[in-house]
């Protein structure tokens, strides 16, 4: 799924760059922050919490 910088997150994890592969994490119901190389476009989300 993919997501963009300034939407909530639907769920509590990292997010990667779409770009560049940088890796964000947020959680569910806060906003993601840009990349931190300035991109704004997020391909996947992993490492959700209790999924080990
Ligand atoms: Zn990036």
């Amino acid at each position: 799924m993919a997501a963009q910088a300034g939407e909530k997150a639907q769920k509590t994890g990292v997010f990667h760059c779409a770009k560049c592969g940088e890796k964000v994490s947020v959680k569910e119901g806060h906003k993601i922050p840009k990349c931190p190389n300035g991109h704004t476009e997020f391909g996947s989300r992993t490492d959700e919490p209790g999924n080990r």
